[in-house]
């Protein structure tokens, strides 16, 4: 594999000429059991298991989406559950990426706290790669934050307007999502795409 540049490398031209073909990190954070896997799992095959295990380490996922004018988006997914335990590796999983998904449950609180320490952790990692990479163009990570599991809106404890106070105050894009019933999933990822291919 070749290694990438961080930094505005972030996004890569693949041909070389026009940036047609984009490529783009994206790491998903958060609680674990709050669905990243799901999330990802459904945008990548459509599919929903509701017996799908806890993921252990990382696991990495990449989906190609066309656009309209003949542009393509390469989703490099990282999927960093479990990584409270693999703390050593955290700047790893950042290296070279552009977009940080931060995913909670709407069902429980304590995933909506979590998601904020991860956001405040983000912006650490990124302020970090700011000094370490002033000469490469700008670090910028989008930041997305996305409450999960909104089929289950009868045992909702995180109300939409608090976190979506919480994301504007943050500068962050938000929406709540089911990887259940698909809801929003296909949308959350055209939307990333849409301001990652304007970087
Ligand atoms: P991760 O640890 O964040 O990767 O979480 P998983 O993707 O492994 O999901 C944890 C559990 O939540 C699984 O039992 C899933 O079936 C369930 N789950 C994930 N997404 C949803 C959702 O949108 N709605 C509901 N009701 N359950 C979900």
């Amino acid at each position: 594999r070749n290694l990438r540049r961080p930094g505005l490398a972030n996004l890569e031209n693949d041909e070389g000429h026009d940036a047609k073909n984009l490529r783009v990190k994206l790491v998903l954070l958060g609680d674990s059991g709050v669905g990243k896997s799901c999330i990802v799992l459904r945008f990548v095959r459509g599919q929903f298991d509701s017996a799908s295990k806890v993921t252990v380490g990382a696991s990495f996922l990449s989906q190609t989406i066309a656009l309209h004018d003949s542009t393509t988006v390469r989703f490099e997914i990282w999927d960093t559950a479990g990584q409270e335990r693999y703390a050593a590796l955290a700047p790893l999983y950042y290296r070279g990426a552009a977009v940080a998904v931060i995913v909670y449950d709407i069902t429980r609180p304590e995933s909506f706290c979590k998601a904020q320490y991860w956001v405040k952790y983000s912006k650490m990692i990124e302020a970090i790669s700011f000094i370490e990479l002033q000469k490469h163009g700008s670090p910028d990570i989008l930041m997305a934050l996305v409450g999960n599991k909104a089929d289950l809106q009868e045992k909702r404890e995180v109300p939409a307007q608090d976190a979506l106070d919480y994301a504007e105050k943050n500068g962050m894009f938000f929406m709540e999502t089911s990887a259940k019933t698909s809801d929003n999933i296909n949308e959350l990822f055209e939307v990333l795409m849409t301001f990652s291919s304007f970087i």
